[in-house]
């Protein structure tokens, strides 16, 4: 271990908190609205990404925006790239925070606020990391370079364009998941099945609930008619949903709200559905009814039920790598003429993508639905005894005294766009997943350990 390197750090320690409260404090979530030139994904992610960068120059490195739709922070001139993969757009800020989500506040040693751990604290760690080497004057052969994406919890389309632009490194890893290292991602499919209707349905009058396709629902709406207040209530008790749901008389009918736990759309067991929660007292109210609306919700309820593991769809699959396929239903929307909802699948490493499409293709026909593919981004597997992992566990072993396992998640990071690269921190094992939940924070000490352990890692793969 080099102890000039956790020197350095400690001593610009002061201020690595103020620039990540700095970062953390633009509010940098996808903006339709603002796009325009050098802002493909709107101000707030514009923004970020060049006070990232400003930094970096300040520090002496090498430093590139790629018209708004990346960035890279760089040391070192020649030799082989060693890619570090870390975002700065965030997911929107639900619920209801201890501070506000962008005041990035310091409350009892914990650095609160929206991409505090995913993946702005990280990122900022990561450049602290960069800073330290090179103030270190400690000898390097290869370069090491802070990739900076800007659409990671949307659609990777920063990172896409980074790569066509750009040449690939020669190895990596992303500081965006946790700690050991994570060489196995789950493969993904973002999807949607879609149901056009002649005219609003008498029954159904509307549905809604709308988040982050990566993000399981808390929040689902509907207003339904042709029952009374207490003909749902009665239907709640009898499925046992009671403490999920508030039901009211509005002027067009009844108003259903269904409350679930939001969470990570790749860990959807750690939350409720709020929309598949919906779907069940939906189906159960209008089980007779037999109007296209109807059966789809109907069929949906059946097949989706409470489950977050796609059993009843007839999709399960399992691997001894990755573990078990997940499914998250993520969107609802009905209006006069058309409903959809959208959903985000896990699937292990070993199962095949094309198969499951296949399954899901089918299932449309017996809906009577559509079905539209947004996105499928195959499995990530990078082998265990790649030298550059080595490196990566004995790094770990040395800063933290654990064993340095190798994991396998569902959580897509950059990884999977990018060959040779694996998922290197910033969460300790046994620590809580705060990535997209309301109340995000880092540690202090975390992140003063995570940077130390960057650094050296970083150092490691460039020496
Ligand atoms: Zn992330």
């Amino acid at each position: 271990m080099e102890n000039v390197l956790n020197e350095i750090v400690d001593k610009s320690f002061a201020e690595l908190v103020k620039a990540t409260q700095d970062i953390i404090s633009i509010k940098s979530v996808l903006d339709d609205s603002t796009i325009q030139k050098g802002a493909p994904f709107g101000l707030g992610i514009a923004q970020v990404l060049d006070a990232m960068l400003i930094k970096a120059k300040d520090m002496g490195l090498t430093t590139k925006n790629l018209e708004g739709y990346a960035g890279y922070a760089q040391l070192g001139k020649e030799g082989e790239q060693v890619a570090i993969l870390a975002h700065l757009d965030v997911v929107p800020a639900a619920g209801a925070w201890v501070v506000p989500p962008y005041s990035a506040q310091i409350v009892d040693g914990k650095l609160y606020g929206r991409g505090s751990v995913d993946d702005k604290g990280p990122a900022v760690a990561c450049l602290y990391a960069l800073k330290a080497i090179k103030e270190s004057g400690l000898p390097i052969s290869k370069r090491a370079r802070l990739i900076l994406g800007t659409d990671e919890e949307s659609f990777s389309r920063g990172i896409e364009y980074y790569l066509k632009k750009e040449e690939a490194p020669a190895c990596g890893f992303s500081p965006d998941a946790e700690f050991p290292i994570i060489h196995a991602e789950k493969g993904l499919i973002h999807f949607l099945y879609s149901l056009k209707m002649e005219k609003t349905e008498a029954n159904i009058i509307s549905l809604e609930g709308v988040t982050r396709i990566n993000v399981v629902p808390d929040l689902t709406t509907a207003i339904v008619a042709e029952v009374t207040e207490e003909d749902v209530v009665a239907q709640i008790r009898s499925l046992g949903l009671g403490k999920h749901f508030k039901v009211e008389t509005d002027l067009k009918g009844v108003k259903i709200t269904s409350m679930g736990i939001t969470g990570h759309a790749s860990l959807p067991e750690k939350g409720w559905n709020a929309i598949q929660n919906m779907l069940q007292l939906l189906a159960a109210l209008f089980s007779k009814a037999n109007t296209p609306l109807s059966k789809f919700i109907n069929y949906l309820a059946k097949h989706l039920k409470m489950e977050t593991n796609g059993a009843s769809l007839g999709i399960y699959c399992h691997d001894e790598i990755s573990g078990g396929l997940t499914i998250n239903t993520a969107m609802i929307n009905v209006d006069a003429n058309k409903a959809t909802v959208k959903f985000d699948i896990r699937y292990p490493v070993a199962c095949d993508g094309e198969e499951i499409l296949e399954k899901l293709k089918a299932l449309a026909e017996k809906l009577g639905a559509d079905f539209e593919l947004i996105q499928h981004k195959k499995p990530l597997y990078v082998e265990r005894d790649c030298p550059f992992i080595k490196v990566l566990q004995e790094t770990y072993k040395e800063c933290t005294g654990q064993e340095p396992k190798l994991l396998a998640i569902g959580g897509g990071t950059y990884c999977r766009s990018v060959q040779n690269t694996v998922s290197f921190g910033p969460v300790f094992p046994g620590q809580q997943e705060l990535a997209h939940q309301c109340n995000e924070y880092i540690a202090l000490e975390d992140l003063r350990k995570i940077t130390k352990i960057y650094a050296q890692a970083i150092y490691n793969l460039i020496r």
